[in-house]
């Protein structure tokens, strides 16, 4: 691939950084710890602004709202964000995963009313898809779906991890809605208001110290007719969606997490001792060679996207070494600066919050074991519980214990 830009490319460029230039102002300044109202509400301005200046949904067609451009213009539009020092947007689960679901399954009513708010962050999404005993395993969710007479739906069960349901006005949620097939054929996707009375939300305080996701609790929710997103028992498929804009959400910009090298090298320089250190050197070494070969992994999957290719399973591994990289990058800033290196500085959420990103977007394991499958051609995983329907999962598990 040729890095550099195209003559409409670095047009483009040129554009997005003016704009950053004249408007950085306004953007929020970082994650706000203290007041968290307050900071949503700016980030939200932030957002909106952005959206105005069509720097929202980039690739997201014209008729929605979108600016219809390609893949490669949102990483510009991503690295102008970075190289100016300013957040990105504050819906990106909505604008990156959930958007582009309804996009490619949600009905003509559930486009024109929603995708709009949420690009301007009028209404921002959260993701309702993890359980207590559904994450890596998604498709054994619990939470349940079934019709009410009238077509519409109540809804009861509980979702765990829930980023940004504290300040969501909806959310996708995976429900089960015939349990006496197998697994993953009878979930079905719904649009969720999470001021629909029966939603309880929990905040969960991360050792970051801020609450960014949640326990959500559905005690008989009722759903109106036509909050189904695709067709009813075909929810997997439409969580496929989901899962392959976020991996993507994740793998674009998982170039060092935010980090590079050189600014690891630049922090440890400070220090004089550390600097010397061979085995500091050896360890910076180490951690700038993984964030530069991730660097070009990533071009291999902007190669991909700029012909049209959707990147393969392979792309998950883009995930894996940027976390165990930002992992080893944040042990050996800990070493060298200390514990004031969590004080809430520069690097605290380096060395608290990324390390969660390892279960975030499908764990390590499961990502090693999708590649060798469907990459490597390994054989596959043994799968007990394959065309037994979800409702005597439990009755068979017993069995095989011998209970
Ligand atoms: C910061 C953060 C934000 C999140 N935000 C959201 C959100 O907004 N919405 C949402 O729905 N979810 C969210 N999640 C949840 C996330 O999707 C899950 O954490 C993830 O799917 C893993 O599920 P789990 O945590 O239940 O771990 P488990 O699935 O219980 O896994 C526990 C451990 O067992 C290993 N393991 C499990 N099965 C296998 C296997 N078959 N082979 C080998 N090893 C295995 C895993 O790799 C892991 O190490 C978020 C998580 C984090 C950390």
């Amino acid at each position: 691939m040729d890095l550099n830009d195209t003559p409409e490319q670095a047009a483009y460029r040129e554009h997005v950084r003016g704009w950053l230039e004249q408007n950085k102002q306004h953007a929020p300044d970082g994650h706000g710890r203290g007041d968290e109202e307050a900071a949503v509400e700016a980030h939200r301005s932030w957002q909106r602004r952005l959206a105005e200046a069509g720097f929202v949904g980039v690739t997201w067609p014209a008729e929605h709202g979108g600016q219809g451009r390609g893949p490669l213009e949102q990483v510009v539009v991503n690295q102008e964000i970075a190289r100016a020092g300013v957040p990105g947007i504050l819906d990106t689960i909505g604008v990156g995963m959930l958007g582009p679901t309804l996009i490619a399954h949600g009905s003509d009513e559930q486009k024109q009313r929603y995708l709009g708010p949420m690009l301007h962050a009028d209404e921002v999404w959260c993701q309702l898809f993890s359980e207590p005993a559904a994450g890596s395993d998604l498709a054994g969710i619990q939470a349940r779906a079934t019709r009410e007479t009238g077509g519409g739906w109540r809804l009861s069960g509980q979702k765990v991890w829930t980023t940004n349901a504290q300040f969501a006005a909806f959310g996708l949620l995976l429900a089960r809605t015939d349990p006496d097939v197998p697994k993953h054929r009878g979930l079905t996707m719904f649009v969720v208001p999470m001021d629909a009375e029966g939603v309880t939300i929990r905040p969960l305080r991360q050792i970051s110290g801020e609450p960014e996701f949640n326990e959500v609790f559905f005690d008989d929710v009722l759903l109106e007719p036509g909050s189904e997103v695709g067709a009813v028992d075909g929810g997997w498929g439409v969580a496929l969606t989901t899962l392959m804009f976020e991996r993507l959400t994740i793998g674009a910009g998982s170039e060092g997490l935010g980090y590079s090298g050189d600014r690891f090298a630049k922090a440890i320089a400070a220090d004089e001792v550390a600097a010397a250190d061979p085995e500091v050197r050896q360890r910076l070494g180490a951690l700038s060679t993984e964030l530069l070969a991730l660097r070009f992994t990533g071009y291999r999957l902007l190669t991909a996207l700029s012909r049209g290719q959707i990147p393969g399973p392979e792309a998950g591994l883009g995930k894996v070494t940027a976390v165990n990289a930002a992992i080893e990058a944040g042990d050996l800033i800990a070493d060298v600066v200390g514990p004031e290196a969590l004080a809430g500085g520069e690097w605290s959420y380096l060395i608290s919050f990324l390390p969660g990103l390892k279960s975030a977007g499908g764990t390590e394991e499961i990502l090693r074991s999708t590649v060798g499958e469907r990459v490597l051609g390994l054989p596959p995983e043994p799968r007990l519980d394959k065309g037994i329907p979800f409702s005597e999962l439990r009755a068979k598990e017993r069995q095989e214990v011998g209970a």
